[in-house]
């Protein structure tokens, strides 16, 4: 299982059910919808195709829909594409006009914001424009490096905070559209401060929904502000491609660093985006830097990783999020090796998850099991990555969907309580039955007492799976389990399992006959015990009060290595 969360853009090269199913087989937890492109109503279809996918391979996943905010774009052409030359002029006008070389129409009216001689950079910085002259709302350029443009490109100001409202009526209808379809998450592009934050969490709370906002982290001014955009954000993405043009190119590493150790003290989670495995567009092997890139990025502190043109448009969708799924894994192996916990901060949950973590370290718990309202728990013990899986367990769809995005997760739902022990005893047993714990596992469990803080997990407990019953002497290695016998003549007709509970030690031939022995008393012969050990039988000798503890028939576990019988 992997631990890091994979995300992947769906677009034409996935939009079957078919190909949605191999994607979250492949390990894809989250399918992202980029509203750049396409129609609310296509969406709405990939959408309810995505969750009918993943109700038939069976796996929990999550929706982000991402909006554009101030992202600036150019327009559509009279031509399918223009040719800029080297030295000419073009205007840019915030007119909806269809463009040619000489002018071109972009979304957004950037000349209050702007200045002669700033450089303005088109389609992922290939084409660069210098400002000479505004005039009114036109910008007047001179092309500095020219070529090609396609329609609807991406336009950077580097340097420059367009201070425009963050949200655009296109932006209002995608955020309606999420509430409608009770999308997951929003990927909120451009953030440019904690208002941008509080401009989408108001929209979204007038429509009377409740949807985590992820705030894309593409710019300067995103970066400067980064620690109040984290108090109010759920996660971030450190969105590399307008990044590696609003800053420097080679400024990019030491941006995603510098914003990977900022979610961590904030426990948010952070999302690295773009070029992840950019060659496998064309190729069906990615590149051995891309690989580096990508283990680098989850020691440093990933939670989840976006593919973006790989899946969306790439030749190799499906290949593409299994390389990504193999080189995380590989890379998880790493992170526990290396890995530093974080400082003791914040209130009791904080301090809770802390000790949850340090607990399972110690006691070498299977598990760590979080019975947690909002998801809270799972994401502050996330933060720890702990080598010993998370599982979730919480009272609704949503809240479990929102989970997707937390590093070393797995969940599920469960109905709630009037105790917490009910309650852990509900998550015990769906656990059990979903194979995600076994009979014997030892685990650490995190939960809230009903009567402390509403909201704040206050209880951790160590939880060993089945009620131990009896601890004795152990001889033999094979643990195991069967049916209880308590008359020493009693012949054996079937192949199950028998378990002999006696007071006294019985003699060697009675012994052999059973596939363990519990003797009640502390006084046996190490010789005749040794002996029936060394036939295969299990035996436990001092096992205090066990006779009037079980009954004829039942099903006992025996465990020679820890010592201990339990039901
Ligand atoms: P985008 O954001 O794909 O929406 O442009 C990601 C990025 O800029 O890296
Ligand atoms: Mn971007």
């Amino acid at each position: 299982m992997h631990r890091t969360k994979i995300i992947a853009t769906l677009g034409p090269s996935v939009s079957t059910l078919s190909k949605m199913k191999s994607i979250i087989k492949a390990g894809c937890d989250i399918a992202r919808i980029n509203t750049a492109h396409g129609s609310l109503e296509e969406h709405k279809n990939l959408i309810s195709l995505f969750r009918k996918a993943s109700k038939e391979v069976n796996e929990v996943t999550g929706i982000l829909l991402d909006i554009k905010g101030p992202e600036i774009r150019t327009g559509d052409f009279e031509q399918e594409y223009i040719n800029l030359k080297t030295g000419q002029i073009l205007i840019l006008t915030p007119e909806p006009i269809l463009g040619n070389s000489k002018k071109i129409y972009i979304n957004t009216n950037i000349a209050p914001y702007i200045r002669p001689l700033d450089i303005i950079l088109i389609d992922d910085g290939r084409i660069e424009l210098k400002v000479i002259k505004i005039e009114e709302k036109e910008v007047v350029t001179k092309v500095i490096r020219g070529g090609k443009i396609k329609p609807r490109r991406g336009v950077n100001i580097p340097g420059r905070t367009i201070e425009t409202p963050y949200l655009t009526q296109r932006d209002k209808e995608a955020i309606k559209f999420a509430v409608e379809n009770e999308i997951d998450f929003i990927a909120a592009s451009f953030t440019r401060s904690s208002s941008d934050i509080y401009e989408i969490r108001q929209e979204i709370f007038k429509l009377g929904g409740c949807i985590p906002i992820i705030a894309k982290i593409e710019n300067k001014s995103g970066i400067r502000r980064i620690n109040n955009i984290l108090k109010v954000a759920d996660a971030i993405m450190v969105a590399r491609g307008d990044l590696g043009v609003e800053l420097r190119v080679e400024q990019v590493p030491a941006a995603q660093k510098h914003l990977l150790k900022q979610a961590q003290k904030h426990a948010k989670p952070a999302i690295i985006a773009t070029q992840i495995l950019e060659s496998m567009v064309e190729n069906p092997t990615p590149t051995r830097a891309e690989v580096s890139d990508i283990a680098n990025a989850i020691l440093d502190g990933a939670d989840a990783l976006m593919l973006s043109e790989e899946t969306a448009m790439g030749k190799h969708p499906v290949e593409a999020v299994k390389m990504l799924e193999r080189t995380a894994k590989a890379a998880e192996v790493m992170l526990f090796k290396h890995k530093k916990f974080s400082e003791l901060t914040g209130g009791i949950s904080h301090n809770v998850s802390n000790a949850a973590m340090l607990l399972t370290k110690q006691v070498h718990a299977r598990a760590i099991v979080c019975v947690t309202r909002s998801g809270k728990t799972a994401r502050l013990i996330s933060r720890h990555r702990p080598q010993a899986p998370i599982i979730v367990a919480t009272y609704s769809e949503k809240v479990l969907r929102q989970t997707t995005i937390l590093w070393g997760t797995t969940g599920f739902v469960i109905e709630k309580g009037d105790t917490t022990d009910e309650v852990i005893e509900k998550t015990m047993k769906e656990a059990l039955r979903r194979g995600l714990i076994h009979k014997k596992d030892v685990l650490v469990v995190s939960a809230s007492d009903p009567s402390g803080i509403p909201g704040t997990t206050n209880v951790i407990r160590v939880h060993i799976m089945g009620s131990i019953i009896g601890r004795g002497t152990a001889f033999g290695s094979a643990h195991v389990c069967g049916f209880v016998i308590l008359d020493p003549n009693y012949n054996k007709d079937s192949s199950q399992n028998t378990i002999l509970v006696v007071e006294t030690m019985p003699d060697l031939e009675t012994m052999l006959k059973f596939d363990a022995v519990i003797i009640e008393s502390n006084c046996y012969d190490p010789v005749i015990v040794k002996k029936a050990e060394k036939k295969g039988v299990v035996i436990m000798a001092g096992v205090r009060g066990i006779i009037s503890q079980v009954k004829e028939g039942e099903i006992l576990n025996v465990d020679p290595e820890r010592g201990v019988i339990w039901r």
